[in-house]
């Protein structure tokens, strides 16, 4: 079993990460959890981008979700729009200047350089092998998958083409399907 030879490689690259991430955010005055949430709700769909949804993917405190939102509000990096039929709930947008800032920073200057050092044979190794760990151990732990609806088993795609979510009962565009959500569900659960 290489179970603790993997978890040390994979909290060593999360070390490293957490440095990059510093630096990073550092450059653009930015904590990293600021930056970590300004980018999960770039990647998100609409059904993704409450602070709820934020407090789940990140496992950060609602306090620490709050307080960060608050801060990327006054920076006037993302935008809080009420809910069309539910006033109580918030969508958090990224605005135009969260976008570019986002497009200087993520990769994050660091890890761009060492996949620039690895051959596209041994990034796509390296990416199925992640992509394998990270769904056993959200599998294994019974946690939310939070992928994109090109793999969720609520996905249809339509004669035309088209794609519908079966759980919203609504149409997905073609640049919703890339988008992460945190009702998504592995078409391998079925
Ligand atoms: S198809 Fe799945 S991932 Fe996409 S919006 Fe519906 S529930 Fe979310």
């Amino acid at each position: 079993m290489k179970t603790n030879q993997i978890y040390k490689l994979v909290e060593r690259l999360g070390e490293l990460l957490k440095v990059d991430a510093r630096q990073t955010g550092a450059e653009h005055g930015l904590l990293p959890v600021q930056l970590e949430v300004l980018h999960y709700l770039s990647s998100c769909n609409k059904y993704s981008d409450t602070p709820m949804a934020v407090t789940e993917y990140l496992g950060q405190t609602k306090g620490t979700v709050s307080q960060t939102i608050k801060t990327l509000e006054k920076k006037e990096l993302v935008i809080k729009i009420a809910d069309d039929h539910d006033k109580r709930i918030s969508h958090i947008d990224v605005t135009p200047s969260g976008h570019k800032l986002l497009s200087q920073s993520i990769p994050t200057a660091m890890f761009a350089r060492t996949c620039s050092n690895l051959s596209q044979p041994q990034q796509q190794e390296i990416n199925a092998a992640l992509q394998q760990l990270l769904v056993t151990f959200i599998k294994s732990n019974k946690m939310k998958s939070f992928g994109i609806c090109q793999t969720c088993k609520y996905n249809h795609k339509n004669e035309d083409g088209s794609f519908y979510c079966n759980l919203v009962n609504a149409p997905l565009t073609d640049s919703e399907i890339l988008l992460i959500c945190r009702e998504h569900e592995n078409q391998s659960c079925d």
